[in-house]
């Protein structure tokens, strides 16, 4: 049995009754008060449960036969009782074991669940949308019902292994032996005093139709006084034309699917014919689940072998930068008894992603020429970029799919396309200029963008983690090369009539060369700046040496980098310089070079080496300003 499952009492007519997990009550919890405007969810959670039943004990029939018996029609029925205020939900599928059952329907398996439930705020509104990430189930039940009898035989146990559990949703569930006739799962439940409305004929057809039309097994309603009949066209959505789906049919569908309750942003149904034939659907959920960033998380999609499911979350379909799609992919001819083994192994296999790859940019390319690309790009843009980095086979198009913060924006909350960058770039500019900071405000105030900034020319400003590597795999935009703001060599577009950096240190050599013999421990070397304009001085990498940005993010991991200095920039015509160029004084002359180095280091967010130094040296400086106005 389950050690999560908190404690368990034995009672003299064989039923135990066991705590939930804390994960558990928490939900529970939070579901029935953060969920009620929706609370007709339930039964599509249910029929989603019940069908998924059915459909892992047609797969494990494939290999043993025995399992199906004479009951080989798997359905769903829907029972209601008006008089006594019960809806069952009726499957004939896998079933659960008595251990199955404790430990699905008195545990939450998925690691992280508990950090996901602090984010709770107790504002219901907000909460019903978190919750909508996690992906509600089972216990949606306890929305609309104060008690809830589960009872369950798993496909090949014998009558008198079948498991009643029992709960009213409190904290605590009963678990107790019943002889069961047939195989398969009946969940009851005891609608609420002001719920006992579902018990109804004509909600319940509603609301079937509504949740189960696309379902592949028949769905059955029972009750009153008219005879039991399917309610649902049955015939699984994927395997329908696409003229003759409506948009809320695949809408519900995604939410079978995927337990979210929000819509998908998008979709895109085909059906392949050729070498492989296949019929793909493919989601884009409007939210990202709150595991996106565990590795381990669940994802890929549901395979399916000619209508007959085969498994979940197959990860081989699709690159992991694109793990937030969902859907299916029916394959007519790949074998019945595929493994994830065998999927590995197929070459046949790696032309199916690079299709279904090349499907998915394709849908978030239209995507982005309509409104809801900001939605998108918020939940799911940095998993996106990581495709820039791992899949250079699909750069075009996926740098087509990137947003950056600009120069040329008002805010932080705008972004633009590099098409954008181009079309507003002057003609000859063949570059495309960006700068990576450890945030925003960093960024749009570097010195180092502060020459482009005055000439006009627009600066992307990346500051998301991934950003460095990012920035190190895209090399070239429509013909345009992208340049590091910050890199020691930067062309400046346009710098006809001005001075080469070259020429510019010949004029300054005196002061360069002193400069550099004061800081010769620091930097690696001194130059004239060019990028300058407001501000006295700037670092920037050398030509061989890792960006600053990606620098502090390796440092503050904790890994040790290979000794390497930055490249001082000094701006010429500022008078702070002009005055170090007339210093006369060796020890003034050190520390003002030594602080002009530190600001320029503060300036991009790095660490100083030696703050205290620093320190000493300004509170020096102050308190000649202290003394020179004393004497005036
Ligand atoms: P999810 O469906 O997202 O895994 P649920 O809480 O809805 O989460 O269900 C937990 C587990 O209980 C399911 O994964 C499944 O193994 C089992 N289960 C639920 N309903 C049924 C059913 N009708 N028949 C068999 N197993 C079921």
């Amino acid at each position: 049995m389950s050690d999560t499952v908190e404690e368990s009492k034995q009672h003299t007519d064989g039923a135990q009754t066991h705590g939930f997990q804390t994960e558990v009550r928490q939900l529970l919890h939070l579901m029935i008060h953060s969920l009620y405007s929706n609370k007709e969810i339930f039964l599509r959670e249910l029929i989603s449960n019940a069908s998924d039943a059915a459909d892992k004990l047609r797969f494990e029939s494939l290999s043993q036969p025995d399992l199906l018996g004479d009951d080989a029609e798997l359905k769903i029925r829907i029972e209601y009782d008006q008089s006594a205020g019960t809806v069952s939900v009726v499957d004939n599928g896998i079933g659960m074991s008595r251990d199955e059952l404790i430990e699905n329907l008195g545990t939450i398996a998925r690691s992280g669940t508990a950090e996901f439930l602090k984010q709770m705020s107790g504002d219901n509104k907000k909460d019903a949308s978190l919750i909508g990430q996690f992906g509600v189930g089972f216990y949606s039940a306890f929305i609309v019902a104060d008690r809830v009898v589960v009872e369950s035989r798993r496909a090949g146990l014998a009558a008198a292994d079948g498991v009643r559990w029992e709960s009213d949703g409190q904290g605590e569930f009963t678990v107790s032996p019943v002889e069961l006739e047939r195989r398969g799962t009946r969940i009851q439940l005891f609608l609420k005093e002001d719920e006992k409305e579902f018990a109804d004929a004509f909600r319940l057809e509603n609301l079937i139709r509504k949740y189960s039309d696309h379902i592949g097994f028949p769905v059955s309603l029972a009750g009153g006084d008219e005879e039991e009949k399917v309610v649902n066209s049955a015939t699984a959505l994927w395997t329908r034309s696409r003229s003759d789906i409506t948009d809320d049919e695949y809408k519900e569908f995604y939410k079978h699917l995927s337990h979210d309750f929000a819509d998908p942003l998008t979709w895109s149904h085909n059906r392949v014919e050729g070498k492989r034939e296949y019929v793909s659907l493919l989601y884009v959920p409007s939210n990202a689940p709150f595991d996106l960033w565990n590795r381990e998380a669940p994802r890929g999609l549901k395979l399916y072998v000619q209508r007959v499911f085969i498994m979940d979350e197959v990860e081989q379909f699709l690159p992991l930068y694109l793990r937030f799609v969902k859907g299916v992919v029916d394959a007519s001819d790949l074998p019945l008894n595929v493994s994830r083994e065998l999927l590995q192994q197929n070459p046949d296999l790696s032309s199916m992603r690079s299709a279904l790859t090349k499907r998915v940019l394709d849908m978030l390319q239209k995507l982005s020429q309509g409104d809801d690309y900001d939605a998108f790009w918020t939940q799911f843009g940095q998993v996106l970029k990581e495709g820039v980095v791992e899949d250079p086979a699909s750069s075009d198009k996926l740098l087509k799919l990137m947003r950056f913060s600009s120069t040329a924006l008002d805010d932080d909350a705008q972004t633009r396309s590099l098409e954008q960058y181009s079309e507003a770039a002057a003609d000859g500019q063949d570059k495309i200029y960006y700068l990576l900071a450890e945030n925003h405000a960093t960024a749009a105030a570097s010195p180092h963008i502060e020459k482009l900034k005055a000439d006009g020319i627009e600066v992307l400003l990346l500051t998301d983690r991934i950003d460095p590597w990012l920035a190190d795999s895209m090399r070239e935009f429509e013909g345009k090369t992208f340049v590091d703001a910050a890199s020691e060599k930067i062309e400046l577009p346009d710098s006809a009539g001005e001075m080469t950096q070259e020429a510019a240190n010949e004029e300054h050599k005196p002061l360069l060369k002193k400069v550099r013999k004061v800081l010769k421990d620091r930097v690696e070397a001194v130059n004239i700046s060019q990028r300058l304009v407001d501000s006295p001085a700037c670092v920037v990498a050398g030509e061989n040496d890792l960006s600053p940005r990606l620098k502090q993010m390796l440092e503050a991991s904790g890994q040790e980098l290979p000794e390497s200095k930055p490249v001082l920039e000094i701006n010429i015509s500022h008078p702070l310089l002009q005055r170090l160029d007339r210093e006369t004084d060796d020890q003034r002359f050190t520390s003002l070079s030594n602080i002009v180095l530190d600001h320029a280091l503060l300036a991009e967010g790095s660490q100083l080496d030696n703050p205290a130094e620093y320190v000493s040296r300004m509170n020096n400086l102050l308190l000649e300003l202290d003394s020179d106005s004393s004497h005036s």
